[in-house]
Protein backbone atom coordinates (compact mmCIF):
# COMPACT_ATOMS: atom_id res chain seq x y z
CA UNK A 1 0.00 0.00 0.00
CA UNK A 2 2.47 2.62 -1.22
CA UNK A 3 -0.25 4.95 -2.35
CA UNK A 4 -2.36 5.67 0.85
CA UNK A 5 -3.56 9.07 1.26
CA UNK A 6 -4.20 10.73 4.52
CA UNK A 7 -5.83 13.95 5.54
CA UNK A 8 -8.18 15.70 3.35
CA UNK A 9 -9.91 14.25 0.01
CA UNK A 10 -11.54 15.14 -2.63
CA UNK A 11 -15.27 13.10 -3.06
CA UNK A 12 -14.34 12.83 -6.42
CA UNK A 13 -10.59 11.42 -6.14
CA UNK A 14 -10.83 8.19 -7.02
CA UNK A 15 -8.94 5.65 -3.61
CA UNK A 16 -9.46 2.40 -2.00
CA UNK A 17 -11.18 0.06 -3.57
CA UNK A 18 -11.48 1.63 -6.75
CA UNK A 19 -8.97 0.85 -9.55
CA UNK A 20 -7.34 4.19 -10.88
CA UNK A 21 -8.12 4.65 -14.42
CA UNK A 22 -5.71 5.22 -16.41
CA UNK A 23 -7.61 5.06 -19.72
CA UNK A 24 -10.05 7.45 -19.35
CA UNK A 25 -10.91 8.55 -23.77
CA UNK A 26 -11.61 11.95 -21.50
CA UNK A 27 -8.00 13.17 -20.93
CA UNK A 28 -7.03 12.84 -24.85
CA UNK A 29 -7.48 15.34 -27.53
CA UNK A 30 -8.59 14.13 -30.44
CA UNK A 31 -7.82 15.68 -33.91
CA UNK A 32 -10.98 17.18 -35.70
CA UNK A 33 -10.70 17.91 -39.36
CA UNK A 34 -10.26 21.47 -39.67
CA UNK A 35 -8.93 23.57 -36.75
CA UNK A 36 -7.76 22.59 -33.53
CA UNK A 37 -6.25 25.56 -31.25
CA UNK A 38 -4.24 24.11 -28.35
CA UNK A 39 -1.72 24.96 -26.13
CA UNK A 40 1.12 22.94 -25.52
CA UNK A 41 1.80 22.83 -21.85
CA UNK A 42 4.96 20.20 -21.52
CA UNK A 43 7.85 19.26 -23.23
CA UNK A 44 7.10 16.18 -25.65
CA UNK A 45 7.40 12.78 -24.56
CA UNK A 46 8.65 10.48 -26.70
CA UNK A 47 7.72 6.96 -26.99
CA UNK A 48 8.40 3.87 -29.66
CA UNK A 49 5.50 1.95 -30.91
CA UNK A 50 4.03 -0.21 -33.64
CA UNK A 51 0.87 -0.15 -35.58
CA UNK A 52 -0.23 -3.79 -35.49
CA UNK A 53 -3.22 -5.22 -37.63
CA UNK A 54 -4.39 -8.30 -36.26
CA UNK A 55 -4.85 -11.27 -38.04
CA UNK A 56 -6.94 -11.51 -40.69
CA UNK A 57 -7.74 -8.14 -40.90
CA UNK A 58 -9.14 -5.98 -43.64
CA UNK A 59 -7.70 -2.90 -45.65
CA UNK A 60 -10.18 -1.00 -43.29
CA UNK A 61 -8.32 -2.17 -40.03
CA UNK A 62 -6.47 0.63 -39.44
CA UNK A 63 -4.37 -1.23 -36.66
CA UNK A 64 -3.88 -0.97 -32.90
CA UNK A 65 -0.87 0.54 -30.95
CA UNK A 66 1.66 -1.72 -29.49
CA UNK A 67 4.36 -0.84 -28.11
CA UNK A 68 7.94 -2.00 -29.21
CA UNK A 69 10.21 -3.51 -26.87
CA UNK A 70 13.49 -3.97 -28.85
CA UNK A 71 14.78 -1.67 -25.59
CA UNK A 72 14.35 -5.23 -23.85
CA UNK A 73 16.61 -7.25 -26.59
CA UNK A 74 14.01 -8.76 -29.36
CA UNK A 75 10.54 -7.95 -30.47
CA UNK A 76 8.28 -10.35 -32.21
CA UNK A 77 6.38 -7.25 -34.40
CA UNK A 78 9.99 -6.15 -35.26
CA UNK A 79 11.13 -9.75 -37.08
CA UNK A 80 7.35 -9.72 -38.47
CA UNK A 81 8.34 -6.47 -40.06
CA UNK A 82 11.16 -7.17 -40.93
CA UNK A 83 9.76 -10.37 -42.74
CA UNK A 84 7.45 -9.10 -44.56
CA UNK A 85 8.13 -8.42 -48.63
CA UNK A 86 5.77 -5.98 -49.55
CA UNK A 87 7.57 -2.39 -49.21
CA UNK A 88 4.61 -0.54 -48.12
CA UNK A 89 2.97 -3.00 -45.44
CA UNK A 90 6.61 -3.35 -44.10
CA UNK A 91 7.08 0.36 -43.46
CA UNK A 92 3.65 0.26 -41.86
CA UNK A 93 4.50 -2.09 -39.86
CA UNK A 94 7.93 -1.00 -38.30
CA UNK A 95 8.42 0.88 -35.13
CA UNK A 96 7.71 4.16 -35.26
CA UNK A 97 8.74 7.00 -33.01
CA UNK A 98 5.22 9.09 -31.53
CA UNK A 99 5.16 11.73 -29.15
CA UNK A 100 2.96 12.80 -26.10
CA UNK A 101 2.11 16.16 -25.21
CA UNK A 102 0.38 17.90 -22.48
CA UNK A 103 -2.01 20.67 -23.59
CA UNK A 104 -4.93 22.83 -23.09
CA UNK A 105 -7.79 21.85 -25.80
CA UNK A 106 -8.75 26.01 -26.43
CA UNK A 107 -12.34 24.76 -27.29
CA UNK A 108 -12.99 22.80 -23.89
CA UNK A 109 -10.29 24.98 -21.61
CA UNK A 110 -9.43 21.18 -20.37
CA UNK A 111 -5.97 19.28 -20.28
CA UNK A 112 -5.69 16.22 -22.56
CA UNK A 113 -3.14 14.27 -24.17
CA UNK A 114 -2.27 15.10 -27.43
CA UNK A 115 -0.43 12.00 -29.35
CA UNK A 116 1.01 13.12 -32.50
CA UNK A 117 3.24 11.38 -35.23
CA UNK A 118 6.31 12.65 -36.98
CA UNK A 119 4.09 15.28 -38.98
CA UNK A 120 3.01 17.14 -35.69
CA UNK A 121 6.10 17.03 -34.14
CA UNK A 122 8.20 18.16 -36.87
CA UNK A 123 5.83 20.94 -37.06
CA UNK A 124 6.08 22.30 -33.97
CA UNK A 125 9.74 21.11 -33.48
CA UNK A 126 10.70 24.12 -36.45
CA UNK A 127 8.48 26.47 -34.80
CA UNK A 128 10.55 25.43 -31.53
CA UNK A 129 13.79 26.28 -33.15
CA UNK A 130 12.44 29.17 -34.93
CA UNK A 131 14.12 32.44 -33.51
CA UNK A 132 11.07 34.82 -33.59
CA UNK A 133 8.64 31.82 -32.14
CA UNK A 134 11.14 29.87 -29.85
CA UNK A 135 9.63 28.19 -27.27
CA UNK A 136 6.08 26.79 -28.26
CA UNK A 137 4.62 26.69 -24.75
CA UNK A 138 4.66 30.67 -24.88
CA UNK A 139 1.93 30.76 -27.52
CA UNK A 140 -0.90 28.82 -28.97
CA UNK A 141 -1.39 26.59 -32.11
CA UNK A 142 -3.66 25.84 -34.02
CA UNK A 143 -2.80 22.06 -35.68
CA UNK A 144 -4.68 22.30 -38.96
CA UNK A 145 -5.99 19.14 -40.03
CA UNK A 146 -7.25 18.13 -44.05
CA UNK A 147 -8.36 14.77 -44.25
CA UNK A 148 -9.05 15.17 -47.77
CA UNK A 149 -5.21 15.92 -49.06
CA UNK A 150 -2.70 14.52 -49.24
CA UNK A 151 -1.24 12.62 -46.89
CA UNK A 152 2.03 14.65 -46.25
CA UNK A 153 -0.26 18.03 -46.48
CA UNK A 154 -2.63 16.30 -43.92
CA UNK A 155 -1.56 18.72 -41.03
CA UNK A 156 -0.28 22.13 -40.75
CA UNK A 157 0.94 23.22 -37.58
CA UNK A 158 0.31 26.88 -37.66
CA UNK A 159 1.51 29.22 -34.73
CA UNK A 160 -1.13 32.02 -32.89
CA UNK A 161 0.26 35.20 -31.91
CA UNK A 162 2.34 35.10 -28.39
CA UNK A 163 -0.55 35.20 -24.80
CA UNK A 164 0.36 34.63 -21.74
CA UNK A 165 -1.58 31.90 -20.23
CA UNK A 166 -4.24 33.53 -17.59
CA UNK A 167 -4.17 32.38 -13.62
CA UNK A 168 -6.42 29.38 -14.23
CA UNK A 169 -4.60 28.73 -17.20
CA UNK A 170 -1.09 28.69 -15.54
CA UNK A 171 -2.24 26.27 -12.67
CA UNK A 172 -3.52 24.06 -14.98
CA UNK A 173 -0.14 23.90 -16.16
CA UNK A 174 0.98 23.82 -12.27
CA UNK A 175 -0.59 20.65 -12.24
CA UNK A 176 -0.37 18.66 -15.57
CA UNK A 177 1.08 15.37 -14.39
CA UNK A 178 4.43 15.06 -16.00
CA UNK A 179 5.31 11.65 -14.39
CA UNK A 180 1.96 9.97 -15.95
CA UNK A 181 3.10 11.23 -19.48
CA UNK A 182 6.59 9.77 -18.40
CA UNK A 183 5.10 6.25 -17.67
CA UNK A 184 3.03 6.24 -21.06
CA UNK A 185 6.53 6.48 -22.52
CA UNK A 186 8.04 3.04 -20.82
CA UNK A 187 8.56 0.49 -23.22
CA UNK A 188 6.50 -2.47 -23.07
CA UNK A 189 8.28 -5.77 -21.37
CA UNK A 190 7.93 -8.96 -23.52
CA UNK A 191 5.04 -10.26 -21.23
CA UNK A 192 3.11 -6.88 -21.77
CA UNK A 193 3.27 -7.12 -25.22
CA UNK A 194 2.71 -10.51 -25.28
CA UNK A 195 -0.63 -9.95 -23.26
CA UNK A 196 -1.55 -6.81 -25.69
CA UNK A 197 -1.29 -8.90 -28.83
CA UNK A 198 -3.05 -11.44 -27.04
CA UNK A 199 -6.09 -9.38 -26.25
CA UNK A 200 -6.29 -7.64 -29.85
CA UNK A 201 -6.40 -11.09 -31.51
CA UNK A 202 -9.53 -12.60 -28.76
CA UNK A 203 -6.93 -14.94 -27.47
CA UNK A 204 -7.36 -13.94 -23.98
CA UNK A 205 -7.79 -16.55 -21.18
CA UNK A 206 -10.68 -15.56 -19.52
CA UNK A 207 -11.25 -16.84 -16.50
CA UNK A 208 -7.43 -18.22 -15.72
CA UNK A 209 -5.02 -15.55 -14.33
CA UNK A 210 -2.20 -17.56 -15.45
CA UNK A 211 -0.98 -15.97 -18.54
CA UNK A 212 0.57 -18.39 -21.15
CA UNK A 213 4.51 -18.10 -20.23
CA UNK A 214 6.26 -16.10 -22.99
CA UNK A 215 8.24 -18.22 -24.96
CA UNK A 216 10.85 -15.91 -25.79
CA UNK A 217 13.80 -15.47 -24.18
CA UNK A 218 15.43 -12.30 -23.42
CA UNK A 219 18.64 -11.80 -25.22
CA UNK A 220 21.22 -9.50 -23.74
CA UNK A 221 21.90 -6.54 -25.90
CA UNK A 222 25.03 -4.17 -24.57
CA UNK A 223 24.27 -1.90 -27.71
CA UNK A 224 21.39 0.18 -28.54
CA UNK A 225 18.52 -1.69 -29.77
CA UNK A 226 18.58 -1.66 -33.52
CA UNK A 227 14.96 -0.21 -34.31
CA UNK A 228 14.90 1.06 -37.54
CA UNK A 229 12.25 3.61 -37.23
CA UNK A 230 10.25 4.99 -40.24
CA UNK A 231 7.82 7.94 -40.13
CA UNK A 232 3.97 8.02 -39.22
CA UNK A 233 1.76 10.56 -40.92
CA UNK A 234 -1.43 8.56 -39.44
CA UNK A 235 -3.26 9.16 -36.54
CA UNK A 236 -5.12 6.34 -34.30
CA UNK A 237 -8.29 6.29 -33.33
CA UNK A 238 -7.11 4.24 -30.77
CA UNK A 239 -5.42 4.83 -27.28
CA UNK A 240 -3.58 2.33 -25.38
CA UNK A 241 -2.83 2.32 -22.10
CA UNK A 242 0.77 2.39 -21.12
CA UNK A 243 0.95 -1.26 -19.33
CA UNK A 244 -0.35 -2.78 -22.11
CA UNK A 245 -3.43 -3.87 -19.89
CA UNK A 246 -7.16 -2.77 -20.48
CA UNK A 247 -8.69 0.14 -19.62
CA UNK A 248 -10.24 -0.23 -16.34
CA UNK A 249 -13.77 0.87 -16.27
ZN1 LIG B 1 9.50 -3.51 -32.28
Amino acid sequence: MANQVFGEVSYSDDSGKFKKNTNNKDQWMRLVDGENEIRLLTAPYQYVTHKYKKVGAGTKDYGEKVGCTMIHGSCQLCDAAEAMEDDAAKRDAKAKQRWFYGILDRKTGAYKILDVSYAVYSGIRDLARNAKWGDPTKYDINILVKKDAAPNEYYTVQPIPKEPLTAAEQSIKDKADLEDLKRRCQPLTLEQQQKRLDRINGLVDTDAKTTKSVAKTVTKSAAAPAVELATDDTELEDFPPYDGEEASA
